[in-house]
């Protein structure tokens, strides 16, 4: 199988940085038939461990091809001991079956001359690793030109992403000229290099590195090799897959790759959804237009305006989008909040509710707010900040007044539109159980399922999710960059087992 060829093979790596043998053959067994590469993490084990012997048993263990990494503490390892000591043991595990060897290029520089051939005596290939922890280096050129010098069948570029326009910077050396022959592995590690971990495979990296599950990553920003698999389908996304996202910052617990990637799968598009962590909208501008269509989410429903060409009612009446629907000749925006409001109050609405109380004055809060005056609703509002009450209120011709004030006022529906009550906050409530003096709440948070104020509401008022409101937005969502209505049903079986993996 020639390297750069993604032919029959699956790009996901797990990685395996287990601290003693038993632990290590214990973890091969778990993988069972896992598709792709198993990185053994050599340098967490115990020096007198590494023998030829054992190798050879992991190895065998391994239900896949086997990347042997034993990786100086120095450059970004555990091994503590020098490099004389680390080529030593590595030379006497030569021939143990690994398919790929990994060594940083330090090594290969400062203690082989160079040099990789003194090491080429088996049938294992060798992969040259460069590692920046701390950011990715303005000038990624030269670090490519060194990498090759070598003369490796893979080189490896893992840097930190200390901007979102990092993962393009990588990705990019991929249409760098380089050996016949030879791989590529381009990793923008952290959260915000999530991007080139999901993408790299079909732009061309040799593989992508996966941990076997939560909280045992062996870099910042890892994903687990079930999400890489089951939600991202990562085998099967090609250079022609329509590419979707939300961006937003921190991105990392949203719900939506789970949702729109599983639409995508039951309609059997040749699309996904991918977490785009973007502190920095200036970052993705030039880009946009790799994208078929956007979410948006906190902090950039409001500043990407500017990068719009056309703004539908939903964003005129809120003056904020949530959506992005990406054209050749323009790049349109809508809220689709307002469908998410408008869906999960449609009974309330419907038996023709009319004393609201709205808690709070943000983003979600004016999305209630359109659809509460479409319906000419008296509505309350309340808020921590009484003059954001009242600019709010004489906004939308509501009444004001503060949220300590809620035990004076009752109505016909209540709506939580603060972030009061959200996890990791589950404890906490905006109004005391006592100030439930309404037929309906509905509270728009939704992580958790039933938050605080839902559970005290019970035998009081008919509650309503904060969930109901999310599926309701990102259907008109699904609607708008496919054509197709979304199967409700797959997107709220996707919603509810993310909620409850949490
Ligand atoms: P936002 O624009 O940041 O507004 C947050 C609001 O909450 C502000 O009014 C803020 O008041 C208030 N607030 C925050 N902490 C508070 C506290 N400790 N006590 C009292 N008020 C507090 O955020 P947003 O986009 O409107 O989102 C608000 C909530 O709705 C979030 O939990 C979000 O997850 C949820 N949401 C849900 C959906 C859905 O589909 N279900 C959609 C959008 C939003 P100050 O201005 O005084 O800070």
């Amino acid at each position: 199988m020639a390297i750069n060829s993604r032919a029959n093979r699956n790009p996901i790596c797990v990685v395996l940085c287990e601290r003693d043998e038993t632990a290590l053959e214990a973890a091969l067994q778990q993988l069972g038939n896992t598709p792709g590469f198993i990185e053994i993490r050599l340098d967490y084990l115990p020096a007198h461990q590494i023998t030829l012997a054992r190798l050879a048993k992991w190895i065998k263990l391994a239900p896949n091809p086997v990347i042997l990494t034993f990786r100086r503490k120095v450059n970004g390892g555990e091994y503590e001991g020098t490099e004389a000591e680390q080529i030593g043991i590595l030379k006497s595990i030569l021939n143990c079956g690994a398919a790929y060897f990994d060594l940083e290029v330090e090594t290969v520089e400062n203690f082989l001359k160079g040099s990789l051939e003194s090491l080429k005596t088996g049938q294992s290939r060798w992969i040259v690793s460069y590692h920046d922890f701390q950011k990715t280096p303005a000038d990624l050129n030269s670090v490519f030109s060194r990498l090759w010098a070598s003369n490796p069948d893979v080189v490896k570029v893992a840097t930190k992403a200390c901007r979102f326009a990092d993962n393009f910077r990588l990705l990019d050396l991929m249409d760098h000229p380089r050996p016949a022959h030879t791989g590529l592995i381009l990793v923008a590690m952290g959260e915000l290099g999530e991007y080139s971990r999901i993408i790299g495979p079909s732009r061309g990296s040799f593989l992508t590195y996966a941990s076997p599950e939560k909280g045992r990553e062996s870099a910042p920003g890892q994903l687990t090799a079930k999400d890489l698999a089951e939600v991202y389908r990562i085998d099967q996304i090609q250079p022609d897959t329509k590419v979707y996202g939300v961006i937003g910052f921190p991105i990392r617990h949203s719900l939506s790759p789970h949702l729109h990637n599983a639409c995508f799968q039951y309609f059997g598009m040749n699309a996904r959804y991918l977490p785009l962590a973007v502190p920095d909208l200036s970052d993705l501008s030039t880009r946009l237009k790799w994208f078929t269509g956007l979410s948006v989410t906190i902090p950039h429903k409001v500043s990407i305006l500017k990068y719009t060409d056309f703004q539908d009612e939903t964003v005129r009446a809120t003056g904020a989008a949530n959506t992005l629907v990406i054209r050749k000749d323009r790049v349109e925006a809508y809220n689709t909040d307002l469908a998410g409001v408008f869906g999960a109050l449609r009974k309330p609405l419907d038996e023709g509710i009319g004393r609201v109380t709205l808690l709070g004055t943000g983003g979600a809060a004016r999305a209630a707010a359109v659809v509460l005056r479409q319906f000419h609703c008296q509505v309350n509002v309340l808020a921590r900040d009484l003059e954001k009450a009242r600019v709010f209120a004489n906004e939308f011709g509501f009444s004001f007044d503060r949220l300590s004030e809620a035990s004076n006022f009752e109505g016909d529906l209540l709506i939580n539109a603060t972030s009061v009550g959200m996890s990791p906050q589950e404890g906490e409530t905006p109004v005391p159980q006592e100030a439930i003096r309404y037929r309906y709440v509905f509270d728009m948070v939704y992580n958790p399922l039933e938050t605080r104020l839902l559970r005290e509401a019970k035998g009081r008022a008919t509650a309503i999710s904060g969930l109901e409101m999310f599926l309701g937005q990102a259907a008109r969502q699904f609607l708008l960059w496919t054509g197709q209505e979304p199967p409700l049903e797959v997107m709220r079986e996707a919603a509810l087992a993310k909620l409850r993996r949490k």
